[in-house]
């Protein structure tokens, strides 16, 4: 199989967004990293577009988009103090609107890298 290099590709683990990593692939498969942390290199070694799991879980049971979207909304309704938390793995656009929905609910904002 034939490896493919890939220079300065950008890695979305944390905030950090490191954009100087090199990728090895062979195939579909990434193989080799450099230059990436052990949490990047380890969102790329593990990470792939396989589907894997469920659209959405409620309660740790499978469920459609819309009633998980219903349930987060009713969690958040509920909430004392809301957290938006995580963010990681996700584009901007993702992270702008989960920002926006933080300011309308008056929540908290943090990321994994607190840990
Ligand atoms: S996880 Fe590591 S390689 Fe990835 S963006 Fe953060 S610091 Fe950079």
């Amino acid at each position: 199989m034939s490896l493919t290099i890939i220079k300065n590709a950008t890695c979305t683990f944390c905030g950090c967004v490191c954009d100087d990593i090199e990728v090895h692939a062979e195939g579909n498969k990434i193989v080799e990293t450099k230059a990436a942390c052990s949490l990047g290199k380890s969102w790329f070694m593990n990470h792939n577009a396989e589907k894997i799991y469920p659209e959405a879980l409620i309660d740790g049971k499978e469920a459609s988009i819309e009633d998980a979207i219903e349930a987060a909304a009713d969690y958040l309704y509920k909430a004392h103090m809301p957290l938006v938390y995580g963010l990681s793995n996700v584009t901007c656009e993702a992270q702008r609107e989960a920002v926006s929905l933080a300011e309308k609910i008056g929540a908290v904002i943090d990321s994994h890298t607190s840990l």
